[in-house]
């Protein structure tokens, strides 16, 4: 990532990254934004590209270990986690039906069902995607660099994970029919780098998908920087369709589609995020399910009494996917069939 060392830089902390990290325009000091993860405390500059409208989160990253495998992404049961576990499978199931339609091997389709077309998720957390994707029929694998999400994988699914990242990933050029990436791209400083490598496991013909919170949201604007999805100083990238869409174009790929009508992480993130605006505590009930916050009597009173508004809040957050400003987006490309001789 191209940095400022201007030794008469005026704030050289705060203009790092230099450039927009999705289509290389000028970066301008935007906001501030306060972490909302009780384990993860401080307040963090924003800067915004003038030209595609992606945000960078400046500073140093966290510590991967300290961001990724503890606190509010430790591997402890959530609260309720029984009861959301059909909520689970359905966003599972959107996300294969989404990858299988624009894929053009997918199991059922085409010639023959043994083995299954080949489908590998990048940073695949504890493994539940691959389990379900196995049990659609896919040839599945995964790699995962947290070493507790490889743990929990193969003790909740019996999924075997490579621990790694996608820069030492043990994955062959052109092997994939489709690889996701789903919402790991925002936590990445280098995400074009992390995009051209993944294009490159695709055969030709095969597809990426993509999914990331999406800046140009309706949720983004009602939020602002109390917007659920921001998540600093763990999202590092904060993306718009345009600069989206700039990556995957740089690293070779035809853009099929992007998808913002999307079950998962944009109903709650819209409902969260106007409850946000209501109450000092950010992201509360998010925090308390995953048992970083405790039960306190007056953010729970709000969230309680802000329940009867989640159907509101998923018809007005599906309204604005259809409009093209879904608070999460899915992309769709497609490494061309011209590529390479297969
Ligand atoms: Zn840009």
């Amino acid at each position: 990532m191209p940095v400022s060392g201007s030794a008469t830089d005026p704030e050289p902390e705060a203009t790092r990254p230099a450039a927009c990290p999705a289509c290389d325009g000028p970066l301008a000091r935007w906001r501030s934004v306060a972490t909302s993860d009780p384990s993860l405390p401080g307040t963090f500059a924003l800067r915004r590209c003038a030209r595609c409208g992606t945000a960078v989160t400046t500073g140093p990253a966290p510590a991967f270990e300290e961001a990724h495998d503890g606190g509010s992404y430790a591997t402890r049961r959530p609260r309720g986690s029984g009861l959301a576990a059909p909520l689970l499978r359905a966003f599972d199931r959107q996300r294969l039906r989404l990858v299988a339609r624009h894929a053009s091997r997918a199991p059922g389709v085409g010639a023959s069902a043994a083995p299954g077309p080949r489908l590998l998720d990048a940073g695949a957390g504890r493994g539940r995607f691959v389990a379900t994707a196995r049990e659609a029929g896919w040839d599945a694998t995964g790699f995962e660099p947290a070493a507790r999400g490889v743990e929990a994988a193969a003790a909740a699914y019996g999924v075997t994970l490579e621990r790694a990242g996608i820069e030492d990933a043990a994955v062959a050029d052109g092997s994939q029919d489709a690889v996701t990436l789903w919402h790991v791209l925002e936590h990445l400083d280098e995400p074009r780098a992390a995009v051209q490598r993944l294009g490159g496991w695709l055969r030709p013909g095969g597809v990426l998908v993509i999914g990331v919170p999406n800046l140009g949201s309706l949720q983004a604007r009602i939020g602002g920087a109390r917007w659920f999805h921001l998540d600093v100083p763990r999202h590092r990238t904060h993306f718009t369709p345009a600069g989206l869409r700039r990556i995957a174009e740089g690293a070779g790929l035809e853009v099929v589609a992007v998808h913002q009508v999307l079950l998962e992480h944009n109903p709650f993130g819209f409902w969260q995020s106007l409850v946000n605006r209501l109450t000092g505590t950010t992201s509360y009930l998010y925090y308390l399910l995953k048992r970083t916050e405790r039960p306190r009597a007056r953010p729970l009173a709000v969230t309680l009494l802000a329940l009867p508004l989640i159907p509101v809040a998923a018809a007005v957050e599906a309204l604005a996917g259809a409009l093209g400003r879904g608070g999460t987006m899915a992309l769709v490309a497609r490494r061309p069939s011209d590529a390479t001789t297969d």
